[in-house]
């Protein structure tokens, strides 16, 4: 179990109650379906599913990199499922999800890092399940236009690449990414139309106010409609350590910063991940 110690109240989790998460639960048992929502056991779960939202993972469980906050094993990953498509959007029928969100681990290993999997799994859950929305929420492609364009054309709902953190501390948070190409990427998807852009950071790393107010200005500067602001927890004890937990009223302040900025949509909060509250996005 990840370290508690120290915790304050705001972060105790909050329980999945409700009739909607009980038949998801018992959808995703029954057919050993995969989300990140379980397999993380997200405080989140109660709350998205009842709205019926879910987060996917492709491309399988290993990822090339090793972010220090990540709780994903690093190695060689698994071979391609070409099946995997079919099997995501399966699940997002089985489940009756309304509004999906598709992540993956990098595949830095693979010629087209993985965006041929991507761009094939946003059609196969267009396919077949038509009312559905989608999120993809996507690696910097090392900034590929080739491999981002794929993702352009599949034209999801909302795409969104997370900063994770302030540009002073992206090299210790997030190893083998950069600040800007990552605000590269952002700025090219709006460009070439995406609805929706979206990215998230997480607090609690060591930054200070005035690295997180500029980052933010950074993404609306490169006209990114959405942010997300969580607090970072330790996945486990060989991960970064936690310097600090933001308390509730300092969310609070970034929220009407990034508002009065000009963000769609600011989600700021203990609790807040990726993908929290993320049916709203697309609007
Ligand atoms: Fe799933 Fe994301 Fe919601 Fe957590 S916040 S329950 S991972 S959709
Ligand atoms: Fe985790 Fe993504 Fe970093 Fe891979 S690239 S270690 S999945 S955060």
């Amino acid at each position: 179990a990840p370290p508690t110690k120290g915790k304050p109240k705001w972060l105790r989790v909050k329980l999945p109650v409700g009739q909607k998460y009980k038949e998801l639960r018992g959808t995703v048992d029954k057919y050993k379906l995969h989300t990140i929502c379980t397999s993380g056991s997200c405080p989140n779960m109660g709350e998205c599913w009842t709205e019926g939202t879910a987060t996917f993972m492709i491309l399988g469980n290993t990822c090339t990199r090793s972010c220090g906050f990540c709780g994903v094993k690093t190695g060689r990953p698994d071979d391609v499922d070409w099946a995997e498509p079919e099997k995501v959007a399966r699940s997002i029928k089985l489940m009756g999800i309304k509004h999906a969100v598709i992540t993956s681990v990098d595949r830095d290993d693979l010629k087209d890092m993985g965006s041929i999997i991507w761009q094939e799994t946003v059609a196969a859950i267009r396919r077949m399940n038509p009312e559905t929305t989608l999120e993809t929420l996507i690696p910097d492609f090392q900034g590929n236009r080739r491999n981002l364009d794929r993702i352009v054309e599949a034209n999801p709902e909302v795409v969104s690449h997370n900063m994770e953190t302030v540009r002073r501390l992206t090299r210790e948070v997030r190893i083998q990414a950069k600040y800007d190409q990552s605000l590269g990427v952002l700025k090219y998807l709006k460009e070439q139309g995406i609805n929706r852009t979206k990215s998230g950071i997480m607090l609690g790393l060591g930054e200070q106010e005035d690295e997180v107010i500029q980052t933010m200005r950074d993404l609306r500067d490169h006209n990114v409609d959405v942010v997300t602001i969580g607090q970072y927890l330790q996945p486990s004890k060989k991960h970064l350590p936690v310097k600090e937990f933001i308390k509730p009223e300092q969310f609070k302040k970034y929220e009407t910063i990034g508002l009065e900025m000009g963000f769609r949509h600011v989600e700021s909060g203990a609790l807040v991940r990726s993908s929290y509250k993320a049916h709203k996005h697309i609007l």
